[in-house]
C-alpha cells in the first residue's frame, strides 16, 4: 500500500502516520523528521534546510525530491510506504509520479486529513515532539504518560522552533499557496480520500482504517 498523507500543518499527519505505520507495517517517511534529524546532526543538508524551516518556508524542491526517491527505493518500501509531509508542491508530486511510473508503481491513496484553520493554532502551540523518534504529542489533547518523556522511546520531548504563532501563520500561507493545489491534483488522479480531522485522535484513526480497508 502506497499512501500519501495530505493536510495543513497541525492536521495530525504525524500522529496518524505512527498509528497507520504500526497497523499496516509500512515505513513512515516524514521529510520534516528527516530534515530535523539532519539539523541535529549538523549535516550539510541540515544546515541548508534550517534557514527555510525556521522561517516557515519550504525547503527547495531540489534538496527534497532526491531524498525521498532514495528513501522509497530502499528494500523496506517494496510492499508499501506512507509519505508524511511529501509532496508539498505540484513539482514534487510530478517528480514522485514520474519516479513511480518508471518503476511500474503508483500511489494507491492520497489521504486528506481535513481540519479548518481556526483549530490549527491551539494544536500547534501545544505540540511537543520527541527529539529522537519524532513522535508528536500535545500538552492538552495527547499528553505524554510521563511528563517531558516520549511514550515510545523515553527520550525528551520539546517544542518545535517553528511552532511559534508567527511562523505557524507563515506556514499556513505557504500551505494555501503551494500545497493545497495537491488536493485537486490527486482528485484528478482519482486517488483522493478524506477524513474529518477535527475528531478525537482515535476516531480519526478509525475512519482512516475504514478508508484504507476499502482500497
Ligand atoms: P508539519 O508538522 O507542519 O506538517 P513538517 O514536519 O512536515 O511540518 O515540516 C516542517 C518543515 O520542514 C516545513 O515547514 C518545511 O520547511 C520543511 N519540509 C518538510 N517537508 C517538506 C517538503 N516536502 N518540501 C519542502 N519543505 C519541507
Ligand atoms: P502534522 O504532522 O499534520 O503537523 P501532528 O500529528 O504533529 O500534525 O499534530 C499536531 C498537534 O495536534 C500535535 O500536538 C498533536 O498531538 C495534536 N493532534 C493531532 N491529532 C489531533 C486530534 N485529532 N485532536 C486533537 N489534537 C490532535
Ligand atoms: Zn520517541
Amino acid at each position: 500500500m502506497k499512501i500519501i498523507l495530505l493536510g495543513p500543518p497541525g492536521a495530525g499527519k504525524g500522529t496518524q502516520a505512527k498509528l497507520i505505520s504500526n497497523e499496516f507495517s509500512i515505513p513512515h517517511i516524514s521529510t520534516g523528521d528527516i530534515f530535523r534529524a539532519n539539523i541535529s546532526e549538523k549535516t550539510e543538508l541540515g544546515m541548508k534546510a534550517k534557514g527555510y524551516m525556521d522561517k516557515g518556508l519550504l525547503v527547495p524542491d531540489e534538496l527534497t525530491i532526491d531524498i525521498v526517491k532514495d528513501r522509497i527505493a530502499k528494500d523496506d518500501c517494496k510492499n508499501g510506504f506512507l509519505l508524511d509531509g511529501f509532496p508539498r508542491t505540484v513539482h514534487q508530486a510530478e517528480a514522485l509520479d514520474e519516479f513511480l511510473v518508471n518503476r511500474k508503481e503508483k500511489i494507491d491513496c492520497a489521504l486528506l486529513i481535513d481540519v479548518p484553520r481556526e483549530k490549527i493554532f491551539n494544536r500547534m502551540t501545544g505540540r511537543r515532539i520527541c527529539t529522537k523518534c519524532g513522535a508528536s504529542y500535545h500538552i492538552k489533547y495527547n499528553p505524554t504518560k510521563v511528563e517531558g518523556k516520549c511514550d515510545l522511546c523515553g527520550s525528551p520531548v520539546v517544542q518545535r522552533k517553528d511552532d511559534s504563532e508567527e511562523t505557524v501563520k507563515e506556514r499556513l500561507d505557504v500551505y494555501d499557496r503551494q500545497t493545497e493545489p495537491l488536493v485537486v491534483y490527486y482528485k484528478n488522479e482519482a486517488v483522493l480520500k478524506s477524513v474529518d480531522g477535527t475528531q478525537d485522535i482515535n476516531k480519526v484513526f478509525e475512519d482512516i482504517r475504514n478508508v484504507l480497508g476499502e482500497i
